[in-house]
């Protein structure tokens, strides 16, 4: 999501004049788009303030702070003086006059969140190497209040992007050579879109008009919430074969108890049961998730739900986290964060171990498959290889001379590890 508001942000600042520079001595304007979800996101932005503090001293290079950051500190950082710009998610079209404005004492800050925001007019300039694959925002903000979470307090509230721009904007990567999409937004599922003549469109029907653009451009998306997902997106995505066979389905815990506190609004059963109706329509989708250890108040019987759910799932990759405190969400205010460091990486590193052994026995359940991949580049353990992905969301390694980036190849898995699956073409 930052790598897609950043190119939104290169396309408002290219207008003006701007050009980007990947040498940071020749930088007039140096800023960094943040990450507050967890604290060693913001922990790793202020040793990068630090570093920028050189170029700011030296050569009066302009420090900016943009992104969840800005929006969650707001003047604290401008207070650490080394900061010269401070401007929240929904403010980037002020950036031009924002810079225009700073001078040494004269920092600049803009950090409004809107209720229409969603730069659905602008067109993102790339900064993916491959040119195969692009992130398009469908909307913005979120307007759930799970409880650790501080998304709905950095980013606003949820606001649906005109579909019209959405498909201009895939139809338009797809003439230049793109072959897939990767579709954003905190919680997909409630996409929905009302025109001013009645027209509606839900998110099944965003996934098909995107899907229709051609049936060799991929389309991939991502968050789906598990109490949202619905039966329309489930069998829309069996419909198309470009609608890739990968579901993120975040989990977050499997105890009632912390799904309840978390407030994420389904339990358990609800989880299995969206599962089971995903496998029953999709047999070869795989599902992917996030979990967080250590949640306030988790005990060991919760901890061990949250395993038990992993293996009925049989998640085919997870992005792991321990519980980070975030200042002003709900469970702070309510819940102490009461498991010692500890306990919760001991947590964490039993769910990451599990995990490996899930991710192994999901990839060999693959070996002897046929996958259709997106070539992505060369391996970047073998030169000789090409890796892509398959459908699943696989990374796919094999010998290849002929095939190049963006093409389809297909190929017959023949071992793999837990992270790849090591194939040949056919
Ligand atoms: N909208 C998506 C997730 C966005 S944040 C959803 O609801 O699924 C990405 C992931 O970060 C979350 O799924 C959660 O697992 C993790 N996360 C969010 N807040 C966190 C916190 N305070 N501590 C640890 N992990 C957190
Ligand atoms: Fe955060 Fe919950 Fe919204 Fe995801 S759905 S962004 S976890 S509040």
């Amino acid at each position: 999501m930052n790598v897609n508001d950043t190119e939104v942000i290169f396309s408002i600042l290219g207008k003006e004049g701007y050009e980007r520079t990947e040498d940071i001595n020749e930088a007039d304007v140096i800023m960094a788009n943040t990450c507050s979800i967890r604290d060693n996101a913001e922990q790793r932005i202020w040793g990068r303030i630090e570093q920028f503090s050189h170029h700011r001293k030296k050569r009066g290079a302009i420090v900016g702070i943009v992104g969840c950051m800005a929006e969650r500190l707001k003047t604290d950082l401008l207070d650490s003086h080394k900061v010269d710009l401070v401007a929240g998610p929904d403010s980037y079209r002020s950036l031009p006059e924002l810079l225009s404005k700073i001078t040494p004492d004269n920092p600049q800050i803009n950090v409004m969140l809107s209720h229409e925001e969603t730069y659905g007019d602008i067109t993102p300039v790339r900064i993916d190497k491959n040119g195969v694959s692009a992130f398009i925002s469908i909307m913005r903000g979120c307007n759930n209040v799970c409880s650790y979470c501080v998304v709905p307090y950095t980013r606003g509230a949820e606001r649906s992007r005109d579909p019209h721009t959405i498909v201009r904007e895939a139809c338009d990567v797809w003439s230049k050579g793109y072959k897939e999409v990767t579709l954003l937004g905190q919680n997909v599922d409630s996409y929905l879109w009302k025109g001013p003549d009645g027209e509606s469109v839900n998110f099944a029907k965003l996934l098909s008009m995107v899907a229709e653009i051609s049936p060799e451009l991929r389309v991939r998306y991502s968050t789906s919430h598990p109490k949202d997902i619905s039966d329309e997106v489930i069998e829309t995505m069996a419909k198309y074969d470009n609608i890739c066979k990968c579901i993120h389905l975040p989990v977050q815990s499997g105890s009632d108890a912390m799904l309840e506190k978390m407030r994420r609004r389904y339990n358990r059963e609800w989880y299995l049961e969206r599962v089971a109706k995903i496998k029953s329509v999709m047999p070869d989708c795989s599902i992917t998730t996030d979990i967080i250890a250590g949640f306030c108040g988790e005990t060991e019987q919760d901890h061990q739900d949250t395993l038990s759910i992993m293996k009925a799932v049989g998640y085919d990759y997870a992005y792991m986290f321990a519980y980070s405190e975030r200042p002003g969400t709900l469970a702070a205010k309510n819940y102490p964060d009461d498991i010692p460091l500890e306990e919760k990486t001991r947590r964490l590193n039993e769910i990451i171990e599990l995990q490996n052994t899930l991710s192994l026995e999901s990839n060999r359940r693959d070996v002897g498959e046929v996958f259709r991949v997106l070539v992505e580049g060369p391996s970047k353990r073998n030169p000789d290889e090409l890796c892509g992905r398959a459908s699943n969301n696989k990374m796919c390694v094999f010998p290849d001379k002929i095939h190049k980036v963006g093409d389809y190849v297909d190929v017959k898995v023949l071992s793999c590890t837990s992270a790849t699956l090591i194939c040949s073409v056919v």
